[in-house]
């Protein structure tokens, strides 16, 4: 095994126990040396689920999954039996501490996890009841505020003293009423995962020793994209064995507004004086050529560790630049471009095409579907924001959890059952006078003068949920899910709202796939797991794996097809051929950060950095002359990393000038 390593790599994967960091550069084989750890570790008598492993994607989890399995599966035992390193991304890591312990912060211990839907919900509750108008604070702005302070580890109490301007102290008294009605109805944001387990650990020494006791090891990787909480959260799992092994790089920190503190990675040896600092400088991934470019550009950023990627690789084409007439040429051109290439016998999946926005891949799905080339658009909009996906979801979870109310509201008549608004009015009233749930209203509905058509819709939808219950304490899940989508007769609720057979076809495949996922859940499950609250645990699952993209992810790049993907979700990846479009000022770098500062530049200059080094044999970047804003043609100018990279000039933008003439390449 260690045949495949370099020295440094070896260095580290044959350091067995004290904190341990690899910082080092793009492609330098850091996953690789966090995966071959794992496997040395158990080869040396660590017991596998001893092991805790905290990766970005679940692409690169599988991959040491396999790896440790294989070592393991040659002692003879079912490979279904054997026991399996915990490896996990922070937010599922963190569902499993809260169902442990959460109780002890007042929150139910069946507690739920809301999706955005939800979230908007409590938010314009939270805003109506300090009667703000949407045209002073929407919804959706007070909850992006709210999620930028949780990920600062910022609480209701104190977020009044970190707000900046009048929308931000709104805001803040908003947080305040949304977090309480949040707890009162037993739920939490996806954000509160990590606070709340950081919280838990501060507040309870005993709950964060008993959490480290499950362990010996611990690794995570690209650690330099840690925000507060994780931070701590890790540092508390570490601090009795110290068997910390952390691996990053300080240059790919791409997650500053989240909250992200690239701080943390570079102070380890700091919090761990004794630690063992391996870096790495041979980047096996792409050719001189890329690599070249790579090194100039990160240069520009000031406060940095110098170091310098190294490539084992042969020179390959120097990276092109291309420039097109508006943003149609740029995906008609790219698209003609990859086309040749596929008549020339490479496959489809060797492309990929990056992006720094999100309204950026539109036409070039238009130009990929008009030439039937296979594509796909990794982390687009959330699978889980999806209207027929949250549908069937909440009729699942009903079927483990009548009492769960977000679920009973949203599917309470869809499909419709003659339960009108005066119905539900009714019984919303009638619970909160009583003190009771809405199922348990449900069941003395007859005396709560409902019109016949409504009564009939909730006795008969009691009944069913009630029969959901019955067959989910026995049958496979994917089997409940079909029955119950049979049972409410969704596709018809489909073709009812959606004329267009494509789009119906769409939202089907999309129910299927949830039905897949419950079927991919139970096979995977950890054999020593109980199966009291296996519909919760799946929904936790799915929705916490959903949300931070990398389930679909995994899946979506094992097609034979075009990868369609932002920058940010790019990382740790790599593809033979990248094109990194959109490079012009005001996209990359974003215009929100032309004003806010060096520093928020230098996020941007790392987000290409990312970028260029993800390709491993060509790397094409490209820009549009003018660029259609609100439907007008507008020109654009080439992005100031385009002149970084190429050494054209000495950085024309740093005075704020835009440049006035585009770099030398090659015009298409
Ligand atoms: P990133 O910073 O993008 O996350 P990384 O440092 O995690 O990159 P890996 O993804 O582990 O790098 O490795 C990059 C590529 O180089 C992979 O294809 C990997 O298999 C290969 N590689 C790593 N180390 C070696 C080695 N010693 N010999 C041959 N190939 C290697
Ligand atoms: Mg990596």
């Amino acid at each position: 095994m260690l045949d495949k390593l370099n020295p440094p790599q070896r260095e580290a994967v044959d350091t067995l126990a004290g904190p341990l960091l690899v910082l080092a550069g793009a492609g330098t084989g850091k996953t690789r040396v966090v995966t071959f750890r794992i496997a040395n570790l158990i080869k040396h008598g660590t017991r596998p689920e001893r092991i805790l492993a905290v990766t970005f994607t679940r692409k690169a989890a599988g991959e040491m999954q396999d790896r440790s399995l294989a070592l393991l599966a040659t002692k003879g035992r079912k490979k279904s039996q054997v026991p399996r390193p915990e490896i996990s991304t922070f937010h599922a890591l963190c569902v499993k501490i809260l169902r442990r312990h959460i109780k002890r912060l007042g929150y139910p211990e069946r507690f739920s996890i809301c999706d955005r839907g939800e979230q908007e919900g409590f938010a314009r509750a939270a805003l109506r009841e300090i009667r703000v108008p949407d045209a002073t604070l929407k919804a959706s702005d007070m909850l992006s505020i709210v999620s930028r302070w949780k990920m600062q580890s910022i609480e209701p109490g104190v977020a009044e003293s970190h707000a900046e301007s009048d929308r931000e102290h709104l805001a803040a008294v908003a947080y305040r009423r949304y977090q309480h009605a949040l707890k009162s109805a037993g739920l939490v944001d996806f954000d509160d995962l990590l606070l709340l387990t950081e919280k838990l650990f501060a507040k309870f020494p005993s709950v964060r020793r008993d959490e480290a006791a499950r362990f010996d090891h611990v690794m995570i990787d690209e650690y330099q994209d840690t925000n507060h909480s994780q931070y701590e959260i890790v540092r508390g799992l570490a601090l009795a064995h110290r068997n910390l092994c952390v691996v990053g790089d300080d240059d790919q920190s791409i997650y500053g507004w989240r909250g992200a503190e690239v701080s943390h990675i570079l102070r380890f040896k700091n919090d761990w004086p004794d630690a063992r600092v391996v870096r790495l400088e041979n980047n096996y991934r792409s050719t001189s050529a890329i690599i070249a470019f790579a090194n100039t550009l990160i240069r520009f950023n000031k406060e940095r560790h110098d170091k310098q990627l190294i490539a084992a690789k042969h020179d390959g084409p120097t990276p092109r630049i291309l420039q097109f007439k508006d943003e149609s040429e740029e995906a008609s051109k790219i698209v003609k471009d990859i086309q040749r290439q596929l008549g020339m016998g490479r496959g489809a999946n060797e492309f990929a095409i990056l992006f720094r926005t999100n309204e950026q891949p539109r036409a070039f799905e238009t130009e990929l579907r008009t030439a039937g080339v296979p594509y796909v658009l990794v982390g687009g909009m959330s699978f889980f924001d999806r209207r027929e996906v949250r549908d069937v979801l909440s009729l699942l979870r009903l079927a483990g959890d009548p009492n769960y109310e977000p679920a009973l509201l949203r599917v309470l008549n869809t499909p419709p059952r003659g339960i009108g608004d005066a119905a539900r009015k009714a019984m919303v009233a009638e619970a909160t006078a009583r003190g009771e749930t809405l199922w348990q209203v449900m069941s003395h509905a007859g005396s709560l003068g409902l019109t016949d058509a409504s009564l009939k819709g909730v006795l008969q939808f009691r009944k069913q949920i009630e029969t959901w219950g019955e067959l989910g304490k026995r049958m496979p899940l994917a089997d409940l899910m079909r029955h119950i989508v049979d049972d409410v007769n969704y596709p018809r609720e489909l073709e009812r709202l959606f004329d267009d057979p494509a789009d119906r076809e769409a939202r089907m495949a999309a129910v299927e796939e949830v039905v897949n996922a419950a079927a991919s859940y139970e096979a995977q499950r950890r054999p020593e797991r109980e199966s009291t609250s296996r519909i919760t645990d799946f929904l936790d699952d799915l929705l916490v794996s959903g949300r931070d993209e990398s389930r679909d992810k995994e899946k979506d790049l094992s097609r034979n097809a075009v990868a369609l993907m932002t920058l940010h979700s790019a990382k740790g990846l790599e593809f033979p051929r990248v094109y990194l479009v959109g490079m012009e000022e005001g996209i990359l770098p974003h215009k929100r950060s032309l004003d806010a500062g060096e520093s928020a530049i230098a996020e941007e200059r790392r987000l290409c950095y990312v970028g260029v080094t993800r390709a491993q044999e060509e790397l094409s970047l490209s820009l549009a002359l003018t660029r259609r804003k609100w439907g007008k043609p507008r020109d654009s100018h080439p992005s100031r990393f385009l002149y970084e990279m190429t050494g054209k000039a000495d950085n024309p933008n740093a005075a704020g000038r835009p440049p006035q003439r585009g770099p030398q390449g090659r015009r298409k």
